[in-house]
């Protein structure tokens, strides 16, 4: 019988999820779904001095958000739980001891300073990159260099320690990544890195082995940034003799910056006025606010449209895709291994979609809600009729109200640009006999003012294109919007009449015409 696919999230809560992490999560979630496996999430929390409170709840409230949902994890629970590392203490210590044992671990008793020292002397030898290695823990304190009376002495004092891996000295690491093919990294390129701190606490390098093989993990999914990690984590599945159940790795194309150059950052989110957080996130610790995509007006479909877009194809034209689709879409094979230039007008593009999708009755509770806020009341009726005249135009839910505010109100002030442009003689002519010839008539139809227009227009030889801009000016202060003459139908024939003459006494007053 074929393996249960078992695979996890297993982010730290030390701040908010960057939606590079959400994408991590949604590969894994595609994946687990796709092969009836199952989708574990597990905290990382054993490094104290990152804890951020509320961090762990941000992530729990982003996965929920935008449907990713979990099989086992802290809140689920499950039969290898608990998922929470930092109560799970007990099982690290056992086998970083058998390791000690086995000899593939060490005691080290060297004091912060010691390390610096260290660190000072290589770097004065021109050592590109110091590091505690086979050649240099030769002249450090530790169980490798120390008597063995010496370190039972010290181990039983109560001294400070830390265990660290014996990497061996001249070996090739390889790993076989189901995105990159074949990794190889020779043993001098990672150092003894430490598995048990001081307090007690595992590192994430032993803690997220030792969870992945207990909690029989059959595929690590995760960003790039954790390859240099791998041969860390190859080297302890071998020692701790679990080397036939190594989980399968597969590691996910970085996300770049909008222009391709470099890792994106917070900073590139900043200064291009975008998220890159799921949701809004309030630091804690230094009380700053940071944006999220559900905050901006996302959806959390389009979102995960975007998302999944990052690094992975479907290899057909499709683009709008439902998760269950993606679920049936979704394979290993079809992760990229560049990196993905992040393009934030892609995903007002998949907002956009989505929410042409809707009803325009689904479309006017995102207006009505602002309305209720703004103490502006409007039959539910009438918002239905905005918002299929706004439909085709808007990318956010907020549009209907920030676009579509002069449905409610007469414009204050009109676009200077469109002002100078087209308030011509020709166009006031139009105008004014537009306004006096609905005024003329029972209430105006879309259709109706559309054939007045046209038969003034006629009649004076002008064309339409000289025109309709300043009577959409007239009408909403501004330049561009969706079809004016619906625009004129919903506001009615009298609010149309009123605002062409504030428009006329107040343009006709202040430009020559
Ligand atoms: N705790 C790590 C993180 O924060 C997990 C990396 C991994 O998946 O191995 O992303």
């Amino acid at each position: 019988m074929e393996k249960e696919v078992r695979v996890r999230f297993a982010p730290s809560p030390t701040g908010a999820l960057h939606i590079g992490g959400l994408r991590t999560a949604l590969y894994n979630f595609l994946f687990a779904r796709k092969m009836g496996g199952k989708m574990l999430l597990r905290i990382e929390d054993t490094d104290q001095n990152r804890f951020v409170p509320g961090a762990e709840e941000y992530i729990l409230e982003s996965l929920a958000w935008v449907g990713i949902q979990i099989d086992e994890g802290p809140q689920q629970g499950g039969p290898y739980g608990p998922y929470k590392q930092s109560e799970r203490k007990q099982s690290y210590k056992q086998f970083a001891l058998k390791l000690v044992e086995e000899g593939n671990a060490y005691y080290a008793f060297d004091t912060p300073e010691e390390l610096e020292q260290m660190r000072e002397r290589l770097s004065a030898a021109k050592v590109v990159s110091p590091q505690y290695n086979a050649i240099t823990r030769a002249t450090m304190k530790n169980s490798l260099t120390l008597p063995e009376d010496e370190v039972k002495a010290r181990l039983a004092s109560g001294e400070p320690y830390v265990i660290r891996l014996k990497v061996p000295r001249k070996e090739e690491v390889r790993l076989n990544d189901l995105v990159r093919g074949w990794v190889m990294w020779h043993s001098s390129q990672i150092d003894d890195k430490v598995l048990m701190k001081s307090d007690g606490m595992p590192t994430y390098h032993l803690a997220n082995v030792v969870d992945d093989h207990e909690m029989k993990i059959t595929h690590v999914i995760r960003g790039e940034e954790w390859l240099p990690s791998a041969p860390v984590h190859v080297l302890l599945y071998k020692f701790l003799g679990w080397e036939n159940e190594m989980p399968q790795f597969a590691h996910l194309p970085l996300l770049l910056k909008p222009d391709g150059n470099g890792k994106l950052s917070k900073r590139d989110a900043e200064k291009h006025g975008f998220s890159i957080f799921p949701l809004q996130w309030k630091d804690p610790l230094t009380g700053e606010t940071a944006s999220g995509f559900r905050e901006d007006g996302y959806l959390p479909d389009a979102l995960v449209n975007f998302l999944v877009f990052l690094g992975w194809n479907p290899g057909t034209q499709q683009e709008i895709f439902s998760m269950e689709e993606l679920i049936k879409a979704f394979s290993i094979e079809r992760i990229g291994k560049s990196g993905t230039k992040f393009d934030i007008n892609k995903a007002k593009w998949f907002n956009q979609q989505y929410l042409k999708t809707k009803t325009d009755k689904e479309l006017s509770q995102y207006l009505l809600n602002d309305l209720k806020n703004k103490n502006i009341s409007c039959n539910p009726e009438r918002a239905e009729r905005i918002c299929a005249v706004m439909k085709e135009r808007v990318t956010f839910p907020g549009d209907f109200w920030n676009e579509g505010k002069y449905f409610f109100e007469e414009p204050v002030a009109y676009d200077e640009g469109i002002v100078s442009s087209k308030w011509t003689n020709e166009a006031v002519l139009i105008i004014s006999e537009f306004k006096d010839a609905i005024k003329e008539q029972k209430n105006i139809g879309a259709e109706q003012a559309k054939i007045t227009l046209n038969e003034i227009l006629e009649k004076n030889q002008v064309k339409i294109g000289k025109v309709l801009q300043a009577l959409r000016l007239a009408v909403t202060g501004t330049g561009a919007g969706p079809d004016l003459m619906q625009i004129i139908e919903i506001l009615g024939k009298d609010e149309t009449v009123r605002r062409i003459d504030k428009a006329l006494a107040i343009l006709n007053s202040k430009v020559k015409v």
